[in-house]
């Protein structure tokens, strides 16, 4: 019998970005799949996650939800990304807890891992050091969820697990620059020099920085076999596991796009962090499962989608 086929599972963050790929896919395969959307149920307040568990009892939860976004964001939000993010993890556990959910499944991030290492990061780094400055609540907030995860099972015997995940790209994404990712605020500069022909696109920093891209459909897949076959207290890396640069990353978005102008690189933007890559042995060893989109293959349907819902995609912040 299927996995999900006799479970409730209630997916918080489930019309975002990565929650839409996850509802995609479970939806028809679990026996009642609950999405509380955030004008129901707030989850930064704990009677509203109260209210939520009760409402729709589930036997599993991915606790998705959460306030983030690309380098920009963390220089312009970062008391709420502290807030928001800290809260609603501790109170979507503590109401899974005393509603008797079974197993949570825990969104983590890649910026909680020290900022200084220039290696594959493995999880075994993770308590190495602090996160890197420019991620540091949001990487830290994260963070926090793993140790509630360890306390809980500790003292409640709740089962968790946290999934760290590297950078995401993908159609519905957010193309807004205040708050976009790299890849998806260089297709949107790239696609519109295009259309209004500009001999210039802007790459912000040296370009040196070293990032590894996860197509979001792939991530999706790999977070329901996580919940499926994984089941242990250490966290899981789920990412490609190979790195570029910024440099080579802006040159394949230029050719995938057919720009012809030149890259203008503002270093008054930050670099951020040097190298962020994963090691993703844990996870093809207990997933049994690697990512099959290439980034060429990932970009080109990305551009495509976005070269379609431009309009769309623009307005959502
Ligand atoms: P990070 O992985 O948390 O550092 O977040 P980002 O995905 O936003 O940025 C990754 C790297 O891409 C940083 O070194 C940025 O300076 C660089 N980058 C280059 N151009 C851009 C851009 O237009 N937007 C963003 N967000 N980052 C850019």
């Amino acid at each position: 019998m299927d996995f999900w086929a006799d479970k409730r599972v209630v997916v918080t963050g489930g019309s975002g970005f990565l929650g839409r790929q996850l509802v995609a896919r479970l939806r028809g395969r679990v026996k009642e799949l609950g999405i509380p959307r955030s004008r129901e149920y707030n989850l930064v307040n704990v009677e509203d996650c109260r209210r939520c568990m009760q409402d729709f009892r589930p036997d599993l939860l991915i606790h998705g939800a959460a306030f983030y976004g690309g380098i920009w964001i963390n220089e312009l939000y970062p008391g709420r990304i502290y807030y928001e993010n800290l809260v609603m993890g501790a109170n979507v556990m503590e109401a899974a807890r005393l509603a008797g959910v079974t197993e949570v499944v825990q969104i983590g991030t890649a910026c909680s891992y020290p900022g200084h290492l220039e290696n594959l990061l493995k999880e075994e780094n993770l308590w190495d050091g602090p996160p890197h400055e420019t991620v540091w609540t949001y990487g830290l907030t994260k963070k926090m969820l793993a140790v509630q995860g360890w306390a809980y099972k500790k003292q409640y015997g709740m089962d968790s697990i946290h999934l760290l995940l590297t950078n995401l790209y993908g159609p519905g994404d957010s193309y807004n620059p205040d708050r976009s990712h790299v890849a998806a605020a260089l297709i949107r500069k790239f696609v519109e020099a295009v259309l209004e022909n500009r001999p210039t696109v802007e790459v912000w920093g040296t370009g040196r920085p070293v990032r590894e891209f996860m197509y979001v459909e792939d991530c999706a897949e790999a977070i329901l076999l996580a919940a499926e076959r994984y089941n242990d207290l250490t966290p899981l890396n789920v990412a490609p596991g190979a790195g570029v640069s910024i440099r080579e990353l802006a040159e394949l978005i230029q050719d995938l796009t057919g720009f012809r102008g030149q890259l203008q690189w503002n270093t008054s933007k930050p670099d951020g962090q040097m190298v962020k890559v994963l090691d993703a042995t844990r996870m093809t060893q207990h997933l049994g499962w690697t990512p099959p989109t290439s980034l060429r293959e990932g970009l080109a349907k990305t551009i495509k989608w976005y070269r379609a819902n431009k309009a769309e995609a623009d307005q959502r912040f």
